[in-house]
């Protein structure tokens, strides 16, 4: 099973969606030198609040941080205020992106989520050639997860 992505992460990914609900979130998840996982947040320069537009000077600053500390970015990742499916904007984004993506969406106390990569030993490239893992943790009022995954 994709351990990517670890519980913490969606945790964090839940709270900040919590806070923020008006325009779609996005950042990266950053892996440090000890195996622990960060989700970096990029402000969304987007004027519409259905697609998201990072600063290549962001995600540089992002990446370096990670590299300066012996970490590396292991995924981008933002919400859709509805389905986690990619846009064809996405898949678009994607197909030119070294990253795999992490797309998710909170309903209540539901984060789901999608989790592309694309096999890059493939020579076809479109999204049938990503491998994609999907699931849904509920918070429950401890905060405590109950995770489900799915190939
Ligand atoms: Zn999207």
């Amino acid at each position: 099973m994709d351990r990517a992505v670890p519980d913490s992460i969606f945790r964090t990914l839940a709270r900040c969606l919590q806070a923020s609900k008006t325009a779609e979130l996005c950042g990266f998840i950053v892996k440090g030198v000890h195996d622990d996982h960060t989700f970096v947040a990029v402000p969304n320069l987007s004027p519409s609040p259905a697609c998201f537009t990072m600063s290549s000077l962001d995600v540089r600053r992002v990446r370096e941080r990670a590299v300066r500390s012996g970490g590396k970015l292991t995924a981008l990742v933002h919400s859709h205020s509805t389905d986690t499916r990619m846009s064809i904007d996405d898949e678009a984004a994607f197909m030119n992106c070294d990253l795999p993506w992490l797309i998710v969406s909170l309903f209540g106390r539901a984060l789901s989520w999608h989790y592309y990569k694309l096999d890059r030993e493939c020579n076809r490239v479109d999204r049938s050639t990503a491998l994609v893992t999907q699931g849904q943790m509920i918070l429950d009022s401890s905060d405590e997860p109950r995770n489900t995954r799915s190939r």
